[in-house]
């Protein structure tokens, strides 16, 4: 598997065609999304990770394969964008989530430090509604000692009622979960 970027889109008339299988990758910025896609896909730099959070308002495509691709996300949560910015966010990413129908799982990329916030959650209900299987990634889990990180995840757990799995790109912690439940959705296990 060699995953190539495809396109980036600013509004929904520039998403690729809506056929095959996607999994998409939703985090407040900041979150560790960019290092999750980076580790997973065993990519140095195909996803940015960028030190200027809440910039880019873009959906990144990328082709893992033939007909089966990985999808970033703009990320949110971002304090000092502006209202227009926020609003355009939530409009591409409400339209994604309703219209795409090659939509085949969600990562949610939450920092295990901060615990998931509203608008995680807001990413989790647009998937449930979609029908779209999630799951958690609890993110730079090497930033936290064993027992904090385990008991971030039993409360992840219980509010979400998502799988969840702690993860480091740091230390390469729960990049085979993730892959497992990605290549599943693909339909590529
Ligand atoms: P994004 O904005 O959500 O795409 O986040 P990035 O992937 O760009 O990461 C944001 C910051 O967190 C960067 O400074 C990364 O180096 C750092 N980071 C990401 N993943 C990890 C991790 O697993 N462990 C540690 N310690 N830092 C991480």
């Amino acid at each position: 598997m060699n995953p190539e970027f495809i396109s980036s889109a600013h509004n929904p008339s520039q998403f690729p065609t809506d056929q095959g299988r996607e999994v998409a990758f939703a985090g407040r910025s900041n979150s560790g999304k960019s290092s999750a896609i980076n580790t997973i896909l065993a990519r140095k730099r195909l996803a940015r990770t960028s030190k200027t959070p809440g910039r880019t308002q873009l959906v990144n495509f990328f082709a893992v394969g033939e007909g089966h691709r990985i999808v970033d996300l703009p990320g949110y949560g971002y304090a000092r964008v502006s209202a227009s910015v926020q609003e355009h966010w939530r409009s591409l990413l409400e339209a994604y989530f309703k219209s795409r129908t090659s939509l085949a799982g969600l990562i949610v990329t939450v920092d295990a430090r901060r615990g998931p916030k509203e608008l995680d959650r807001v990413m989790l209900d647009w998937a449930n509604e979609a029908q779209v299987p999630v799951a958690v990634l609890l993110t730079k889990a090497d930033k936290m000692s064993r027992v904090a990180a385990s008991a971030q995840e039993t409360e992840a757990v219980r509010n979400l009622g998502a799988p969840v799995v702690l993860f480091s790109a740091r230390k390469h912690q729960g990049v085979e979960e993730a892959r497992a439940w990605i290549w599943k959705w693909l339909g590529l296990d």
